[in-house]
């Protein structure tokens, strides 16, 4: 096949990983969109010549890097950026960030430690001092759990602690137990770990929540650890107290690391609550890292300031990778970390009483549209309707056969972008961020509804 058609199709990409044929989103950092608008005819010739461009060095390329799929979300937003300054009214259901400002007070740290010479220089690669100090406090403060010091490595993002706990604990053919639908960083960071993603598909139907019968049905003699997260992202999922507590006893009776995700532990709603693993059940401690980050609670995706809590072995570890791989985390950055995580939490107050309202209005107005059911999402900012009941039927001036295709086609025919479920292992499925301003969440699906309506 020539070069020009296999782009398209996507075909002779390789993976690691136990499922070569999950579904892919493209080759390019547009691969996502392009490959889903091209059924549309729609590509753009200079995007279609950038992965025209890509191709030719393909052969050159290790199979690590081959492998790794491209973020699906942030292509999306990234296309929907693209099509707004084009001109186009689009509305972005992509975005997995606040769409508030970083508290003003954040933001004059880090300006204050600009003009601080000591800013110019290396610092300690596990993190400044005292913002370790500050992250075992307010772990404390936050989810009472016990964190030394010396177990926290500061990272460029939560996104960067995924990375480092795959690269610290997994060794090639080390099984990690992944439910699904996952957030689609974690599949690529076990991998390039060489570890192998094992998925444990989940559904509305138990709240996409997974169980301990679940769990033993998908272990095996391989099996190394457990991704855990909750709220979730995708599907905005929160599991109860006596759950968590359940995957943390299965966890921990089996020697099996878990990785718990806790960036979103401020946004709940309605009666669901946080809690933190490794405090429900304390003997998994020695075998836990946590993730979290000031990304979500203080509005800070773009200062890229994360961290990872695990057995002061383990941060070490870390650290060592980190000091080859990036340094310290930027001494601004974590300047304004450092004021986020003493300070008080009243943004997050405000930001969490509008993305409920927002949550209220999107999950009622997506269960308003024939062919469309949306479970209640209990945390995060996300809701994961099903979408399957807008396949296969004329919508506008097009028919979708695929989640992936519908995205194409909605961003095609009524200018709104969501992410196709394939991103996240669950075809049929969309994930819509309610995080954007209440205006724009109303007129967004309302396209959505007036375009079944009238199709
Ligand atoms: N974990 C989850 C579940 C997330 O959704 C995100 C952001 N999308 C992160 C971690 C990482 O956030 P960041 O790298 O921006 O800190």
């Amino acid at each position: 096949m020539p070069v020009a058609e296999r782009l398209l199709t996507n075909e002779g990409s390789t993976r690691l990983g136990p499922d070569p044929k999950r579904p892919s989103c493209g080759s390019s950092p547009v691969g996502i969109v392009i490959w889903g608008l091209s059924v549309m005819s729609i590509v753009h010739l200079s995007a279609y010549q950038l992965r025209v461009d890509l191709m030719t060095h393909r052969e050159s390329m290790s199979t690590r890097a081959l492998a790794v799929e491209p973020s699906a979300t942030l292509a999306i937003t990234a296309k929907a950026n693209q099509l707004r300054a084009e001109g186009k009214p689009v509305i972005g259901f992509g975005a997995g960030e606040p769409d508030f400002p970083t508290p003003p007070a954040i933001v004059d740290a880090a300006i204050e430690a600009a003009r601080d010479p000591k800013s110019h220089r290396y610092s300690p690669a596990a993190g400044q001092p005292a913002l370790r100090r500050a992250i075992a406090s307010k772990t404390m403060r936050d989810s009472g759990f016990n964190a030394e010091p010396s177990g926290v490595v500061v990272t460029n993002g939560g996104k960067h602690a995924v990375y480092l706990t795959c690269q610290v604990l997994l060794d090639p053919g080390d099984e990690v137990l992944l439910p699904s639908p996952y957030w689609v960083t974690y599949p690529e960071a076990i991998a390039l770990a060489g570890g192998v993603p094992v998925m444990v598909p989940t559904d509305e139907t138990s709240s996409f929540t997974v169980s301990t019968e679940q769990l033993d049905a998908a272990v095996t003699d391989r099996t190394k650890m457990l991704m855990f997260v909750s709220p979730s992202n995708p599907t905005g999922a929160v599991y109860t107290q006596d759950q968590i507590r359940q995957v943390g006893e299965w966890a921990a009776d089996r020697g099996i690391w878990v990785m718990t995700d806790e960036i979103y532990e401020h946004l709940v709603y309605g009666d669901a609550e946080f809690h933190s693993m490794p405090v429900l059940v304390p003997q998994l401690a020695d075998r836990c890292v946590v993730v979290n980050g000031v990304a979500k609670t203080f509005a800070m995706t773009g200062w890229r300031v994360g961290w990872m809590i695990g057995p002061s072995e383990v941060a070490a570890g870390a650290t060592r990778i980190q000091s080859h791989l990036s340094s310290n985390v930027n001494n601004m950055a974590q300047a304004a970390a450092l004021e986020a995580v003493t300070g008080p939490l009243d943004a997050v107050v405000v930001m969490r009483e509008a993305f409920d309202r927002r949550r209220r209005t999107m999950l009622e107005m997506l269960n308003g549209i024939d062919g469309v059911t949306c479970a209640e999402p209990h945390g995060a900012f996300y809701a994961f309707p099903k979408m399957a009941g807008l396949l296969n039927r004329r919508l506008g001036g097009a028919t979708a056969t695929t989640t992936m295709e519908l995205a194409a086609l909605l961003l095609e025919e009524v200018n709104v972008a969501v992410v196709p479920g394939e991103a996240f292992g669950a075809p049929d499925y969309a994930r819509m961020s309610f995080a954007l301003a209440d205006a724009d969440l109303v007129e967004g699906i309302g396209r959505i509804a007036g375009l079944v309506a009238r199709s």
